[in-house]
């Protein structure tokens, strides 16, 4: 029986988690977790999960009341309260699904508690790849991906011998505005881009499929998880998100990862740190799969990957300008204060303003850094109301 720590529990990837768990008590106790702002679930998943020992949540006036409430519990809030409950409570394996740059302290503190991280937060592997690659080439912990094309990827390679792969090939739906041309996409609505046409998600990563930053993050996690260079991974557009990704061997030949797009095959790979048996919802003959349609990547059309891709060959600390840029940017169209091609040219614009030193940075630089590149997008849409 494996114990749980489950960041974000509230979220797309957390709550497909915890039908996981919940399916699976004989494998699986969830013994802590956090919530962000929406502590309204946390007695529905106290009924489900009585082993729950620790919780946090975001808000200190939300930790206060639940603290007196459920006087049982040990209850933690905030940035701080995410790294302490890494450290504090009983558990495994934790599963990171939190969104953005507040999972890098939570990931990398996983690590160094000598556990098991099953990561969804590809944001930690962004800004924080090399600080992980070293932890986990120090011996401390293990890391599965959640990510569906990187579970993909790990399968296939465990099928074939390193020096059979000639490359890798991350497959891309295009996200919401996949049919329309770049000159088309100045008048979009945050609305229009949420309505993502084959998967169901939090709003960043929708957005960041809209752009394919999400992609360039892709191309990045698996640079840093399979040690692979750029020049050996290469997207490939696909409309129906049912080849998860491929690679080509030397031979030739490409061996695809297929099936139908629900996250909660991934996630159950990870936590069960191998292949499963495991019943996706709906039914998976080969006969009613396809027709598959596959077309070349376009960078004018979608600049994105290329742009966090420079920032990671560039080195050090110019992926914490990328992702922080990317949020800001990414919440400001969200919120209507920005259209959605600022985004790119928000993140081009801190890239090339901001002053890094290209140099491997500390943890404690990293969070300087990505604090200061928050302040400077912040000043940039306030002097633009
Ligand atoms: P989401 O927005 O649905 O959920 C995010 C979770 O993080 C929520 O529980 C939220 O409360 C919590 N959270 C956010 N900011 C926080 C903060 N500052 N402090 C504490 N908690 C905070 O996001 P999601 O779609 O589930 O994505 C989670 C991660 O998984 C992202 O990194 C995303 O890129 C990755 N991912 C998601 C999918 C998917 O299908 N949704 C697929 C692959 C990878
Ligand atoms: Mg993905």
């Amino acid at each position: 029986m494996r114990k749980i720590l489950l960041l974000g529990a509230s979220g797309s990837i957390g709550s497909q988690s915890l039908d996981i768990l919940k399916g699976d008590p004989k494998s699986f106790l969830l013994t802590s977790f956090s919530v962000g702002k929406r502590v309204e679930i946390i007695p529905d998943i106290l009924l489900s999960f009585p082993s729950v020992s620790h919780i946090c949540v975001q808000k200190e006036s939300d930790y206060d009341v639940l603290k007196a409430q459920y006087p049982s519990i040990h209850f933690y809030f905030g940035d701080e309260g995410l790294r302490q409950i890494c450290e504090e409570a009983d558990y495994d394996m934790a599963v990171n699904a939190l969104v953005g740059f507040a999972g890098l302290v939570p990931s990398i503190t996983v690590l160094r508690q000598d556990k098991i991280l099953a990561l969804a937060n590809k944001e930690s592997l962004v800004v924080g790849g090399r600080i992980i690659k070293k932890l986990l080439k120090e011996g401390h912990g293990k890391l599965y991906p959640i990510d569906s094309e990187h579970v993909a990827i790990a399968k296939l390679l465990s099928r074939v011998k390193p020096e059979e792969v000639e490359k890798i090939l991350i497959t891309a739906s295009g996200g919401s505005f996949r049919n329309l041309k770049r000159e088309e996409l100045a008048q979009v609505t945050p609305e229009m881009a949420l309505a993502h046409p084959t998967w169901s998600m939090g709003a960043k990563i929708t957005i960041d499929s809209a752009t394919m930053m999400n992609k360039g993050f892709e191309v990045i996690e698996a640079m840093v998880l399979f040690d692979y260079p750029i020049e050996k991974i290469e997207i490939l557009m696909h409309d129906e998100s049912h080849v998860h990704s491929l690679l080509k061997l030397k031979d030739g030949t490409l061996l695809a990862d297929v099936s139908v797009p629900d996250m909660h095959g991934p996630i159950a790979y990870a936590l069960h740190e191998t292949h499963v048996e495991f019943e996706l919802k709906r039914v998976h003959k080969l006969s009613e799969l396809g027709p598959y349609h596959f077309h070349k990547y376009d960078p004018h059309r979608y600049p994105a990957p290329m742009i966090a891709v420079n920032a990671y060959q560039k080195g050090g600390d110019l992926t914490t300008i990328l992702n922080a840029a990317n949020e800001m940017a990414v919440y400001a169209f969200l919120e209507g204060k920005i259209p959605f091609l600022s985004i790119e040219k928000e993140v081009e614009k801190a890239l090339a303003n901001i002053p890094y030193d290209g140099g491997e940075p500390s943890l404690r630089q990293i969070l300087t850094l990505d604090a200061l590149t928050r302040h400077y997008l912040q000043q940039r849409f306030e002097r633009k109301r």
